[in-house]
C-alpha cells in the first residue's frame, strides 16, 4: 500500500476521507459524436480528503496538466452577463471603499478576459491582468486591459516587484480553489501588495459544502475545499492576515475575503469574528463532520436513484437542465445512464450537440423540451434553480414539474 499523499498545505499526511466519488472523467470534457464512438474517454479517481492538522478539503492530484488543460476550453468570462454585473458591482464598491483614483493600481491574477478589470478602466483607475492563457489575455488587451501572459506565483510577483509594479488591490477571484500549489501562489502577494494594499478572494465556502451536501461541487480541477479558518492559516504562512469578510450567494454559498500584510494596523472586523464562530458552530474544526459526509452524499444519491427509477416504471419521462460540471459529478457518482434521464438541455451552443462525460447523455437545445413535453425536469445546476424553474415555466403547461437532487430531493410543481 502506498503512503498517504501530503495536505498540500501544511504537507501532513492525508488520513482521512472527506467523500470518494469514485472514477469520473473530467466534468467539463464533453464529448462529441466521434470522440464517444472512439470509446478512449480517460476516467481517474475522484476522492476529497481532509486534513486533521489545518482542515483543507482537497482532491487528490492525479489528473496530468495536459490533460486538464485539453478540456478546459477557452473559457471567456465576458460571455455571462451574471458575472460581468458581479463584477461591475465588486469594481465600484472596491474603488470607493478603498479611495482608488488615477494615481492606483489594481492588478487581478488569473484576469481571463478583462472581465473585471475592465470596469476599473472606465473609472480611470490603472489596472494589470495576469493571465496564463494567452488567448483570452488578447482579448483583454483588445478591450484596453493591459494584460501580462503569466502563471501568478512567487516567482512572477518577484519579476513584477522588479518591474516597480505595486497594488493598492490585488483581487484574485475563484481562483484559490483552483491553484494546486496554493501555498506558492499566496506567496506571491506580498511582493506586489503596497505596504497598505488590500487583496481580496473570493472562493465557495466549504460551511456550504458541508451543511447543504454540495458534494456534486467537487470536480477534478477543484483541488481545494476553504474554510474562513484555513484561509487565515495560509496566510499567516504568507505573512498576511484575514481583516473582513463577506458571505456571497455565487456557487452555492462563496465567502470574499479580504487580506492585508500582517504587520498592517487595520482593524479586523466583527464579520471575521461571526464567519469563524459560524465554522466553529457547525463543526468546521473536528474531524467528526467531515467522516460523516459520505453517508450523507450516498443518501443524495440514492434518493436521486430511487426518484428515476420510480418515476421509469410509472411510465413518466425525466429529462434534465445543465450540462454543469457539479450535474455530471452528481450522475457520474449514481451511475445515471441515458436509460434512466433521456437527455439534458442546455442553451450553450458550444455543448449542445455533444455528450455529457462519464453518463453519456445527450446535450439537446432547450427548445427540445416543448417537442419532448417531459413529466419532470431535473436541474442539475442547483444553485441557479429559481432563474431556471423562471425560464422553463412553460412546462407547466403540460403539468410537467420540476426536481433537484441537492441539497434534498425535492421535486415541485
Ligand atoms: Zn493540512
Amino acid at each position: 500500500m502506498s503512503s498517504p499523499l501530503p495536505c498540500r498545505f501544511c504537507g501532513t499526511p492525508l488520513a482521512h476521507t472527506l467523500v470518494d466519488l469514485g472514477r469520473q472523467p473530467l466534468a467539463n470534457s464533453y464529448l462529441t459524436a466521434e470522440a464517444l464512438a472512439a470509446g478512449t474517454e480517460q476516467s481517474y479517481p475522484l476522492h476529497a480528503r481532509v486534513c486533521h492538522a489545518c482542515f483543507l478539503v482537497q482532491v487528490d492530484d492525479v489528473v496530468p496538466a495536459e490533460a486538464i488543460f485539453a478540456a478546459d476550453y477557452a473559457y471567456f468570462c465576458s460571455y455571462s452577463a451574471s458575472w460581468v454585473e458581479h463584477a461591475r458591482r465588486y469594481a465600484e464598491a472596491m474603488a470607493e471603499r478603498l479611495a482608488l483614483g488615477p494615481e492606483s493600481l489594481v492588478v487581478e491574477v488569473a484576469s481571463n478576459d478583462g472581465y473585471l478589470l475592465q470596469h476599473f478602466v472606465a473609472m480611470d483607475v490603472p489596472v494589470l491582468g495576469v493571465e496564463p492563457a494567452a488567448g483570452t489575455a488578447e482579448a483583454a488587451r483588445a478591450r484596453g486591459v493591459p494584460t501580462d501572459v503569466a502563471f501568478f506565483n512567487e516567482a512572477t510577483a518577484v519579476a513584477l516587484a522588479a518591474r516597480g509594479v505595486r497594488a493598492d488591490l490585488m483581487a484574485a477571484n475563484n481562483v484559490l480553489a483552483h491553484v494546486p500549489d496554493i501555498s506558492a501562489f499566496v506567496a506571491g502577494f506580498p511582493h506586489v501588495l503596497k505596504p497598505d494594499g488590500v487583496l481580496t478572494f473570493e472562493f465557495p465556502h466549504l460551511l456550504n459544502l458541508i451543511e447543504q451536501v454540495q458534494f456534486d461541487t467537487i470536480y477534478h480541477e477543484h483541488f481545494s475545499y476553504l474554510s474562513l479558518g484555513t484561509v487565515a492559516l495560509i496566510f499567516a504562512d504568507a505573512g498576511l492576515r484575514v481583516w473582513d469578510v463577506e458571505e456571497l450567494p455565487t456557487h452555492g454559498g462563496s465567502l470574499r475575503v479580504y487580506g492585508c500584510h500582517a504587520h498592517d494596523d487595520r482593524q479586523q472586523t466583527a464579520a471575521v469574528t461571526r464567519v469563524l464562530a459560524a465554522e466553529d458552530a457547525a463543526g468546521l474544526r473536528s474531524l467528526a463532520t467531515y467522516e460523516r459526509f459520505q453517508s450523507r452524499a450516498e443518501l443524495l444519491k440514492d434518493d436521486l436513484l430511487v426518484f428515476l427509477i420510480e418515476e421509469k416504471r410509472r411510465g413518466r419521462r425525466v429529462a434534465a437542465y445543465g450540462a454543469a460540471a457539479k450535474g455530471n459529478t452528481f450522475l457520474n457518482f449514481a451511475g445515471v445512464r441515458p436509460d434512466l434521464l433521456r437527455y439534458v438541455c442546455d442553451a450553450a451552443p458550444s455543448k449542445i450537440g455533444k455528450y455529457l462525460p462519464g453518463s453519456h447523455i445527450p446535450i439537446l437545445p432547450p427548445s427540445h423540451l416543448r417537442e419532448d413535453r417531459p413529466d419532470v425536469v431535473l436541474i442539475l445546476p442547483w444553485n441557479i434553480r429559481d432563474e431556471v424553474s423562471a425560464q422553463l415555466a412553460f412546462i407547466r403547461e403540460w403539468g410537467g414539474r420540476f426536481a433537484t437532487a441537492v441539497p434534498a430531493l425535492s421535486v415541485v410543481a
